[in-house]
């Protein structure tokens, strides 16, 4: 079975997944989805016996269709490798009662890490296929993970350039200093003084600049995007859910057939709706429970049916989630809408013109699946410190913000995976403040250190070396700047 993608929007149809890949986001401003979703038999007693890298062979076969199974077995080889410090690729761990899907054991120590080290491999396949000879330019926009993850994998990757545009206030030094040490030639890091949104509103219009398309086309160049929009990066988080369900049969935690929730910290839907469509494809699962930090325009989406995004933008200690544009939803309300290119375009013209849509009850009941609850800073705080204090288990802010959700819904029976996105050693002084409200230290990494003194968690190797790296990206500019700063590194014009 040949499986072909459309844009969510109706402009693209009969797209094949590589060419879908290479793309990024189809040329009406929609977002690629499946034209028929692939049916893959799922059996778990067989899966269970699975590797990480055979599972996500299984997945990726049935939705990049028109890759080989060599080309897809090298891609996976490729990514899934040692740089991963563990070989089970994505561990889940019980605490308590709760599971844990570690999905942080990659390079970058976040779950972006998952998807971005197999979609340079993905990308440069698919321009082979497709006999495109333009330079690859991966232009992203960052709330902070994304951006180094993607960088770590397209570094000095042949024939592609990368430019990274992160809000100069809105990351954790950590994730400032992973992008600002960057190695690779081809590696073009700028802040900008704006936020997450206004960078990646920016990032989309230069996407959607048929002047600038054509006179990149001019220069043997094309677009195409890193960030969780392309479907080159969803698919490949839909396998971690398999297997973390294969998992957890195999530990005889899970009986097979039997069904889980999962709580998702949730920015750009990406991750949640990865959780979405492995519900779709035959995983177990029940409830899909959306967390959010204060920036909670989802929360109040999935209560009252209307996406508002006409609202206070907040600097949280899960910066990775601070976003009031989650673009994947788009995908959501497709399906939900019964793939209906018609609706989920006017609802998307909306936000564009009013900063908001609003879903009439026959499409809020295609929603049913989906919890929602959001965590402060303080509750954030607080899980952290429950769940050492209680399970001697360190978590993360992201991946406390979904404890806290799913420990709202008391409703829920069925055991729970919470999905952890990222290393505390990532957001460690968001860490030791949940232990230590008044803690001074006199430089970045005294924050690793204090974490290390308070948790005695092994400090990952990364970490370690960071501080010591020189710093070799130093822009920041307005955001009005954005296409100007594109074309500079370019050389267009
Ligand atoms: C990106 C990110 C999220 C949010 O994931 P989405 O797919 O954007 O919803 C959550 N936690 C961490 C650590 C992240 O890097």
């Amino acid at each position: 079975m040949t499986t072909h993608y459309a844009s969510t929007r109706g402009g693209q149809q009969g797209v094949s997944a590589s060419q879908a890949i290479l793309q990024g986001l189809a040329s009406d401003g929609g977002l690629f989805v499946p034209e028929v979703f692939p049916e893959i038999a799922l059996d778990f007693d067989k899966l269970k016996e699975q590797s990480y890298q055979e599972i996500a062979l299984l997945i990726m076969k049935a939705f990049y269709s028109d890759f080989s199974e060599k080309e897809l077995i090298a891609c996976i080889e490729a990514a899934y490798d040692d740089k991963f410090d563990t070989p089970t690729i994505a561990p889940v761990k019980k605490v308590g009662t709760d599971y844990y899907l570690e999905l942080f054991h990659g390079p970058t120590l976040a779950f972006k890490d998952m998807a971005l080290s197999i979609l340079p491999y993905l990308m440069t396949t698919a321009a082979k296929k497709n006999q495109s000879t333009n330079e690859l330019v991966i232009l992203t926009a960052t709330s902070g993970d994304t951006g180094k993850a993607a960088m770590e994998g397209f570094a000095d990757v042949e024939n592609t350039k990368i430019i990274v545009f992160y809000p100069k206030e809105g990351v954790s030094k950590i994730q400032e200093q992973q992008m600002r040490t960057q190695k690779g030639d081809n590696t073009f890091v700028v802040a900008v003084n704006g936020n997450f949104d206004d960078a990646q509103t920016r990032v989309k219009e230069m996407f959607n600049d048929t002047t600038l398309r054509d006179e990149l086309a001019a220069n043997q160049k094309q677009f195409s995007s890193a960030n969780s929009i392309n479907i080159g990066r969803l698919i490949p988080q839909v396998v971690y859910y398999v297997y973390a369900y294969a998992q957890l049969v195999k530990e005889n935690e899970l009986k097979n057939g039997q069904v889980m929730d999962i709580s998702v910290p949730t920015g750009n839907f990406g991750n949640i709706l990865a959780g979405y469509y492995a519900k779709k494809l035959g995983v177990p699962i029940g409830k899909l429970v959306c967390a959010s930090n204060q920036n909670n325009v989802l929360t109040d989406f999935f209560t009252n049916g209307t996406y508002d995004r006409n609202r206070e933008f907040y600097v949280t200690s899960s910066p990775s989630m601070d976003i009031l544009i989650s673009s994947n939803l788009e995908r959501l309300l497709y399906e939900v809408s019964n793939q209906s290119a018609t609706v989920t375009k006017q609802l998307m013209d909306d936000l564009t013109t009013k900063g908001s849509y609003a879903l009439d009850d026959t499409l809020r009941k295609g929603l049913a699946d989906f919890l929602v609850a959001y965590a402060t800073d303080e509750q954030t705080q607080d899980a952290i410190q429950r769940v050492f204090d209680q399970e001697r288990y360190v978590i993360d802010p992201h991946t406390a913000v979904a404890k806290h959700a799913l420990d709202q819904m008391t409703q829920l029976e069925n055991p729970a995976l919470i999905v952890s996105t990222a290393s505390p050693y990532k957001f460690p002084e968001s860490v030791v403040r949940a232990f230590d409200e008044v803690k001074q230290v006199e430089n970045e990494f005294g924050w690793v250190t204090s974490l290390y003194e308070e948790t005695h968690l092994t400090i990952p190797p990364a970490v370690k070396t960071l501080f010591e790296s020189p710093i070799l990206h130093d822009r920041v500019i307005p955001v009005d700047d954005m296409l100007a700063c594109v074309k500079e590194i370019l050389n267009l014009d």
